[in-house]
């Protein structure tokens, strides 16, 4: 009915793009790149936030608030990291705006120019290891485990909303350790904590690895990730967590007295999910009628809309509908009762699929008469009529099992979308002819890496934590390897 949305086989993206607007998710601003995220969306974003920010805290993190701008100086410290962000960083020059003096408009005042020019965070190592220095002295300050909620900008030349725009929302942790091994366990268990929220909330499967040395974060000794599959076969990351040994320590001098009275660097993590997420969360599991919500994220769980003729029939109706959403509300389930009158029943489901509700609730006269709803589930369609007596039941039931619905059917298509192979050849196939993540052989050298990338598009996604030792050879040089690593063309 009339929502006019591209089908994904016709073209995924523009599906995707359509999607996201028609939604009321986001849509594109007059800033290049930049996105104003609707109400519907941010309260999405909000529950990701919500389920997240638990997470870290039950995991002994704190919040806190570091400056939007880094001196220029703090970024040229640590050498490898302002090589990576250099390429993309919007720079305040100047303070001030005047009239033009030809009476043309406002122009920058060059006289009000910035002695040091401040580069607007991309990502905020510098500034807080610039601070750290000053909030430790002594292994009894460590560890150091703070994690902020920001907004970064990073230039990026292609955006795609909530993909990758200019300007994201994230959440940035910062950790400060003792001991080399206590970091990279720090920044192990934000991976598993990054997955087990995607899988668990967003019902999202993926797959946790290690990068290779050129997908690494600029500045990291090790980047631990986990790896989404999309509709469309193309792989997304969905999370990063780095391992930054005493890189950030060193070039911001934080050092701390150790248990046996001598001086040492500290140890670092930083870790980072964003907005990209909703774009995972969209593409996971949504199909050609709208949206698909996990009921965890939904920002309406249960919708119900009347069907009547005139005031008598509605009030009626309302005298039943009321006390349900009481006691809805009081099981911590959100619900909507959609009453409007100036939107006919029609109108109202279409734009609840739309929005991916994960419950739906209709009555009307004759389930008045029976004593019943029809209830509809939005991942499989299916309508049944259902007492009002076990209507609650019922929609415990669904939210659960909706749920793990979406999670099953995402698992099975990733399941059906990894490939493993053994030749070149055979590799480039599968990605023109079916796409999603191959398993194959690599040599672990940069050149094989960038010729793969250059010849096929498909970047190695990661090195996957749990996969077995299997001795093979790298498919395009032959070299030995000692396990198959993840390829996919990637978001
Ligand atoms: P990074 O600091 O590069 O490790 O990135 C941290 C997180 O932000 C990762 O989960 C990325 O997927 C995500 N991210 C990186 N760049 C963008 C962007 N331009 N828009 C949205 N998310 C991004």
């Amino acid at each position: 009915m009339g929502k006019n949305l591209t089908k994904r086989s016709d073209d995924y993206s523009k599906w995707y793009n359509e999607l996201v607007i028609k939604a009321d998710l986001a849509e594109n601003s007059g800033v290049r790149g930049c996105m104003v995220i609707k109400p519907y969306g941010f309260a999405i974003w909000e529950k990701m936030q919500a389920g997240l920010d638990r997470m870290f805290k039950e995991t002994g993190h704190e919040n806190a608030y570091f400056p939007l701008f880094i001196p220029k100086s703090y970024l040229s410290k640590e050498a490898s990291h302002v090589e990576g962000f250099a390429k993309e960083c919007a720079v305040v020059t100047h303070y001030r705006l005047k009239n033009a003096e030809d009476g043309s408009g406002i122009v920058v005042d060059p006289e009000a120019r910035l002695e040091e020019e401040l580069i607007v965070r991309p990502t905020s190592e510098t500034i807080i290891w610039d601070t750290y220095r000053k909030w430790i002295q002594s292994y009894r300050d460590l560890p150091l485990l703070i994690n902020q909620w920001a907004n970064v900008v990073r230039w990026e030349m292609r955006t795609r909303l909530f993909l990758r725009t200019a300007e994201f929302l994230w959440q940035e942790g910062h950790t400060a350790h003792e001991t080399e091994n206590e970091a990279i366990k720090e920044a192990e268990k934000i991976m598993h904590l990054y997955a087990e929220f995607v899988e668990e909330h967003m019902a999202v499967p993926v797959i946790k690895g290690i990068k290779t040395e050129s997908e690494r974060f600029a500045g990291a000794i090790e980047t631990y990730c986990i790896e989404a599959l999309m509709q469309d076969g193309k792989a997304l990351q969905a999370g990063t967590s780095h391992f930054l040994g005493q890189n950030f320590a060193k070039a911001f001098d934080v050092k701390f007295a150790t248990r046996d009275g001598k001086q040492e660097h500290v140890w670092a993590t930083s870790w980072g999910v964003s907005t990209r997420l909703m774009g995972a969360l969209v593409m996971t599991h949504s199909d050609d009628n709208g949206l698909v919500l996990p009921p965890k994220l939904a920002p309406i769980q249960v919708v119900i809309v009347p069907i009547y003729k005139g005031i008598e029939q509605l009030e009626a109706i309302s005298e039943k509908v009321d006390p349900l959403v009481k006691e809805l509300r009081n099981k911590g389930i959100s619900v909507k009762f959609d009453n409007r009158d100036t939107h006919k029943p029609g109108f109202k489901f279409n734009e609840y699929e739309l929005k991916g509700v994960p419950v739906r609730l209709a009555i009307g006269q004759r389930d008045m008469e029976n004593g019943t709803y029809e209830v509809a589930r939005r991942d499989t369609l299916e309508k049944e009529t259902v007492p009002m007596d076990e209507v609650i039941s019922k929609i415990e039931f669904l939210l659960e099992d909706i749920q793990k619905n979406i999670y099953q059917k995402a698992l099975e298509f990733r399941t059906a979308h990894i490939t493993k192979v053994d030749s070149y050849d055979e590799f480039k196939t599968v990605l023109e002819e079916k796409g999603g993540f191959v398993l194959a052989h690599w040599d672990g050298t940069l050149e094989t890496e960038d010729r793969i990338k250059e010849e096929t598009k498909a970047t190695i996604r990661c090195i996957p934590i749990d996969a077995e030792a299997e001795v093979g050879n790298c498919m395009v040089t032959g070299k030995p390897s000692s396990k198959r690593v993840l390829f996919a063309k990637a978001y």
